[in-house]
């Protein structure tokens, strides 16, 4: 835990840069408050004023003294992201909001609402060094690693925008590879895992992943259990390597071992996202593929129409990407279901305010 010379910030606050509070977790507050001299139990208050009250000030925090109160505000701070805008789609209810990090960057997170569900969207990176074909993140590049207080605040403040109880599944699906950011996704998934944060169980909540074999294995050994989602997109690596660049680094078989070992050692069923493009991976030949390792692995399908990038000036095999027609997309699922595949289809929600799987990016100059 990042907490420099405590001693010097009680003595002079002001020569110092303050702690920030906001992204640690329950074990990283006990050790904060023991290192200024306070009560271990202060760390569970704090950590209830800042993940469920969505306190941002310590002075509305009313068990603690005024001394204390003074104190912290001399030396810490509940420091996130700052709202910049949100738009509503017209078509399906889904709003996207723009937020800013203290460093001027900013990100997307995507609020879906559906009949069974309201499924929070959040970014984990800002850009992304992937560079997926299909994807206007990978177009936008990388700019920096969201901190754990980046990718909880979204949720928090997406909550204080439409209640807490309203936001029933968070996706680790926005802008980045939240695998690529490994150690502080892990602890946003810790706080939301806490039994003292209230709202959210790791069971609502799914990280998406590109492909990252090792940290997949990380991650099945960390003893969190959230859902995992592989981009798999092809089941042939040449394909695949020209749709995802990084699988030239961690080929499908790699990728195949580790969410093997995630599914046993989680016991959660793994779900295959599949993107479609017209003539590249709709084929009867990837429907067969795609069978041989559904029953190989617990998993289900989650099929997504590709979303226009045109708003993003594709270049390269980028441009190259057409959408499976809907007739095709249709014929597609069939013929999984009768293999009695478990398929779910995405239809698009918010390509009219570019708000759609694949479609984040801001444009930096
Ligand atoms: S699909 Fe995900 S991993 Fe690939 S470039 Fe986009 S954000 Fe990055």
């Amino acid at each position: 835990m990042e907490i420099i010379d405590q001693k010097s910030l009680i003595e002079n606050p002001s020569l110092t840069k303050k702690v920030n509070l906001k992204g640690m977790t329950i074990d990283e507050l006990e050790d904060f408050f023991l290192e200024i001299g306070e009560h271990k139990y202060r760390s569970e208050q704090i950590f209830h004023w800042m993940y469920n009250k969505l306190s941002v000030s310590f002075f509305e925090m009313e068990n603690f003294s005024k001394e204390l109160r003074n104190k912290l505000n001399g030396i810490c701070e509940i420091k996130g992201l700052e709202y910049v805008d949100s738009k509503v789609s017209e078509e399906s209810g889904t709003k996207k909001y723009i937020f800013k990090t203290s460093d001027d960057l900013k990100i997307e997170s995507v609020l879906i609402p559906e009949e069974s569900r309201k499924t929070l969207c959040i970014s984990t990176q800002v850009g992304c060094p992937l560079d997926c074909k299909f994807c206007a993140t990978g177009l936008m590049g990388y700019k920096k690693n969201l901190t754990p207080g980046e990718i909880i605040d979204q949720y928090l403040l997406v909550a204080k925008d439409v209640g807490k109880d309203y936001v029933t599944n968070i996706v680790y699906m926005g802008m980045g590879e939240p695998l690529l950011n490994y150690h502080n996704t892990l602890k946003s998934l810790e706080i939301l895992a806490s039994s003292l944060t209230k709202g959210i169980s790791l069971k609502k909540v799914t990280v998406s992943t590109a492909g990252i074999a090792p940290k997949i294995i990380a991650l099945a050994d960390s003893g969190l259990k959230p859902k995992l989602a592989l981009s798999l997109h092809s089941c042939f690596d040449e394909i695949r390597s020209l749709i995802m660049p990084i699988n030239n680094k961690y080929p499908i078989h790699e990728n195949v071992k580790a969410i093997r070992h995630y599914a046993k050692n989680t016991g959660t069923r793994i779900t295959f996202e599949y993107v479609m493009f017209k003539d590249i991976n709709d084929r009867d030949v990837d429907i067969k593929e795609l069978v041989k390792l559904c029953k190989e692995i617990p998993s289900k399908v989650n099929i997504i129409p590709f979303n226009s990038l045109k708003h993003m000036s594709p270049k390269g095999f980028s441009a190259k990407l057409q959408p499976t027609p809907r007739e095709r997309i249709d014929d597609f699922v069939k013929k999984l279901l009768d293999k009695n595949i478990t398929v779910t289809v995405r239809y698009t929600q918010g390509t009219d305010i570019a708000a759609a799987c694949g479609q984040l990016a801001i444009k930096y100059k």
